[in-house]
């Protein structure tokens, strides 16, 4: 299963807790993580493997949204600063658009990632 990971910049700290508190379940089902570019370097130095795509304004999340399109990413974990503006808004909204487009679970915070995981298995 491939589960994508995405944090802006506020919340990239949170986002290296999130998977530290979750990576038993990571390991048990084998997961392979994608993610955006700086968010990947940073989850790399916490010790998870990640496969690194392009920086998120850059066009990171443009590439996993095509994923999502193309049936490769089954989940998306995607920690937005609410309280920040974006450049690349519109290829947040793309993606998360088809997230809706083809089903596929998108967690906004920790706590729906939290539960996103625990329905993955113990
Ligand atoms: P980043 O991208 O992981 O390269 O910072 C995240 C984003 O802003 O979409």
């Amino acid at each position: 299963m491939e589960i994508a990971i995405i944090a802006h910049d506020g919340k990239k700290a949170e986002m290296v807790q999130f998977l530290n508190e979750n990576a038993k379940i990571l390991h048990r089902n084998e997961i392979s993580l994608v993610s955006t570019g700086t968010t990947g370097n940073k989850v790399e130095k916490a010790g998870f493997q990640v496969t690194k795509l392009l920086s998120g304004p850059v066009g990171g999340d443009a590439q996993i949204a095509a994923r999502v399109a193309e049936g490769k990413c089954q989940m998306i974990i995607f920690f937005r600063d609410p309280l920040e503006k974006h450049p690349h808004e519109p290829d947040i909204s793309m993606l998360m658009r088809l997230c809706d487009v083809h089903n596929v679970p998108l967690a906004t915070n920790p706590a729906t990632g939290t539960m996103l995981f625990q329905a993955i298995g113990a």
